[in-house]
């Protein structure tokens, strides 16, 4: 299995290691994140009943206002942030400035990433081909441009135009498809794994479908569960190589409903700053769920609002469901204690690892 999903084992690279030593020594409150996940548009084309931002995807604030955005990564870029993702929220690709967006993070030299539903890919295809991105993932959900538009509520011809695009930029970068788990899809996961492998897609991430209102796991019955363990093991066995791989969260086994933490802070939230046309949000599980802020107009106002909006959140309290990032502050937990017993042991075990760029964003 692909280490995708191992964030603990992230924070050892070369991209977040000085971050993670920071954390460690208790120095990291006046940082700047090393990556930024970056909401730029709240409006989407498509129509997804499963979309877990549905409350307020085409709501109020649809765009972060290109002047502010500009100044920021100019800002933070020279104090230290090296990666952004675009993503959700609503589709990346509709912000009215997602050219110039393109143009300005590759004069910075930014790593980028895009999340992204694909509709709108046949625009930016060369753009995104000459541009320093990492990997682009994109929700494809379906093996048939009949389930896609049920999926997603959008013409039947959507299909087409997101595959042919997916197959001219897959020659170039890191492409990986995902496929949300839903009632009318999850007889199509083998068939969607087989359909893009041959688009040159480098993995295909399976997913558990969560409820909108509370971002809980939605729960099916025991046939389909092992319908999806099947056709997992089916994928593992008959389509995955060198060449491409399947991800899931360990919570694909629907089981994971409850995970208690102690920690009333959450550290991992501090290697991602959430930036949307709401404002700044701690994580990306709590967009939409908590107020928004203001939009920050400097990197220490960013990084100030950043620092209050963590703080207000306990995970011992708020975060009881399962959360992908628990793993990094339990890590963190562990390397505070190595620090204070043997301080000379984080510097001596020839940290951090290069697992390539694509692998290395937590
Ligand atoms: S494509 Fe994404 S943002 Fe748009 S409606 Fe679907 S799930 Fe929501
Ligand atoms: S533990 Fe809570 S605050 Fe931390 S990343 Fe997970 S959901 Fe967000």
């Amino acid at each position: 299995m692909d280490d995708r999903l191992n964030h603990e084992q992230k924070m050892f690279s070369k991209t977040n290691w000085e971050f993670t030593k920071k954390i460690v020594e208790g120095n990291f409150e006046s940082q700047v994140s090393p990556i930024l996940t970056l909401d730029v548009s709240k409006k989407c084309n498509f129509h997804c009943n499963h979309c877990v931002d549905q409350e307020t995807v085409n709501k109020d604030n649809l765009e972060i206002d290109w002047g502010i955005l500009k100044q920021l990564l100019v800002d933070l870029k020279m104090q230290g942030c090296s990666c952004v993702e675009l993503t959700g929220g609503g589709e990346p690709t509709t912000y009215t400035h997602f050219k110039d967006l393109i143009k300005l993070l590759s004069l910075l030299q930014y790593r980028i990433a895009l999340i992204s539903n694909g509709s709108n890919l046949h625009k930016y295809c060369d753009d995104i081909i000459n541009a320093p991105f990492d990997w682009i993932r994109i929700s494809l959900d379906s093996s048939n441009a009949h389930t896609h538009s049920v999926v997603h509520g959008c013409s039947l011809n959507v299909f087409k135009s997101i595959t042919d695009s997916v197959k001219k930029i897959a020659k170039y970068k890191t492409v990986g498809i995902s496929f949300l788990i839903l009632p009318n899809n999850y007889k199509e996961i083998y068939n969607c794994a087989k359909y893009v492998k041959e688009l040159n897609v480098k993995y295909i991430e399976v997913k558990p479908e969560l409820n909108f209102k509370d971002r809980e796991i939605t729960q099916i019955d025991d046939k389909i569960k092992e319908e999806i363990k099947k056709q997992i093991n089916k994928i593992k066995n008959e389509l995955c190589d060198d060449t491409f791989s399947i991800i899931y969260p360990s919570s694909i086994n629907y089981s994971q409903m409850n995970q208690e933490k102690k920690y009333t802070i959450c550290e991992a939230c501090y290697y991602r700053t959430v930036l949307t046309p709401s404002g700044i949000y701690p994580c990306s599980y709590f967009r939409g769920l908590t107020d928004g802020t203001e939009i920050p107009t400097s990197w220490e106002n960013m990084v100030k609002i950043r620092n209050s909006e963590i703080n207000k959140i306990n995970p011992s309290k708020q975060c009881k469901h399962f959360c992908a990032r628990n793993k990094i502050n339990e890590c963190i937990n562990i390397l505070c204690r190595i620090k204070k017993y043997a301080p000379e042991f984080i510097d001596y075990l020839g940290w951090p690892i290069d697992y390539g760029n694509d692998i290395e964003w937590m």
